[in-house]
């Protein structure tokens, strides 16, 4: 693949990449720690970084200053788990006052809604995706190694008395793992105001266990779908991950995210922003743009906006992580913010 042409680069407007591929969307890592350890995404003996290492609330709100004002309207706040970052509901507010931000939401394991989903809903949170891949307790224990499940039912109770919507919960679908449990998902689902998205395991977590044939594909999760009822698939939203399904009957819907089947790169549009200040322009990126020098280091608005331009400029036609090729990017999961 050819290298980044900067010179044909646009220097304003949208935030493009060579591609003609216009960047909508920022994921935000608010902290690298989490209280769970998911065996499809972090070692039980994780290290974490220094807090300094961490953007402060200011730098992150730069930073999505400058995205929105090219056009970026979307944010995501994940990690590690973001709710795990004092002040999580004030940095919410303040991005969610940002001009031209239309849209925030959060992906969490969903401990910490109790406390904070009300706080959060009033800081104008949109909607909340909450992980959960088990509706077994001793499953749940091996897989989150944590005995967790009932805070994680308590935070979904509490996200829907705060009134955040939508509700989505993402289940990451290993072979041999949970692969059974996905009709009983969708039936528990059909009962509650969730929208259940099943998600490929993809080859980022921090044990490498990932293996091609661990991956439960998107095929097979319809194929498992088909007891529950017959479906059709929702009028597809081309920038979103998922691909959605309606049962006929009316009762609910079901996503399936392919990362690694049916991967979507054509029609992304989104970056992240790692939690040491880190642009990633892919979740599978193996380069990266420092922005917390830069921020630390005294630059105006138009070096920060150029940088970001650059690293999206930079962005690949897509991940090949079917591939024989495929390069396992060095960060896990965890550290870049699913
Ligand atoms: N701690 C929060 C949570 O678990 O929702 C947010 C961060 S977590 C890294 C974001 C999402 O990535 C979660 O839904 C999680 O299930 C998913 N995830 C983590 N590792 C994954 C992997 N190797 N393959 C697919 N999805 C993964
Ligand atoms: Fe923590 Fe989320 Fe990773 Fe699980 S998936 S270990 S909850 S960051």
């Amino acid at each position: 693949m050819a290298g980044p042409d900067v010179q044909t680069m646009p220097l304003h407007g949208l935030l493009i990449d060579r591609f003609g591929r216009v960047v909508r969307k920022l994921r935000v890592s608010l902290t690298d720690r989490c209280n769970f350890r998911c065996v499809y995404c972090m070692p039980e003996d994780a290290e974490f970084m220094p807090r300094d290492e961490l953007l402060t609330f200011d730098e992150i709100e730069r930073v999505v200053r400058i995205c929105a004002a090219m056009g970026v309207d979307t944010i995501r706040l994940t990690g590690g788990e973001p709710l795990l970052r004092p002040g999580a509901a004030e940095i919410t507010a303040r991005l969610k006052r940002v001009p031209g931000v239309r849209k925030i939401s959060m992906t969490t394991n969903g401990y910490m809604l109790p406390h904070l989903a009300r706080d959060l809903k009033r800081a104008g949170l949109d909607g909340v995706n909450i992980s959960l891949d088990t509706l077994d307790r001793e499953r749940f224990k091996r897989i989150a190694r944590r005995d967790y499940i009932d805070h994680v039912y308590a935070g979904l109770r509490a996200a829907e008395e705060a009134g955040l919507a939508p509700i989505k919960i993402n289940c990451v679908v290993m072979r041999g793992v949970n692969d059974d449990e996905v009709a009983d998902f969708l039936r528990w689902a059909r009962e509650f105001p969730y929208v259940v998205r099943f998600i490929e395991f993809m080859p980022l977590d921090g044990d490498r266990i990932w293996q091609r044939r661990l991956v439960f594909t998107m095929e097979e999760i319809l194929e498992r779908a088909r007891e529950v009822g017959p479906f059709e698939e929702v009028t597809p939203d081309r920038a979103s991950p998922a691909r959605t399904f309606r049962f006929l009957d009316g009762r609910g819907e079901f996503g399936v995210i392919a990362s690694v089947t049916q991967p979507f790169c054509d029609h992304c549009d989104r970056i992240r922003l790692t939690q040491d200040g880190r642009i990633r322009n892919c979740l599978f990126a193996v380069e990266e743009t420092d922005l917390r020098a830069l921020l630390r280091g005294g630059a105006d608005d138009a070096a920060v906006e150029r940088r970001i331009r650059e690293a999206v400029w930079a962005k690949w036609a897509g991940h090949r992580i079917d591939a024989s090729d495929f390069v396992r990017p060095e960060r896990a999961m965890y550290k870049i913010g699913g």
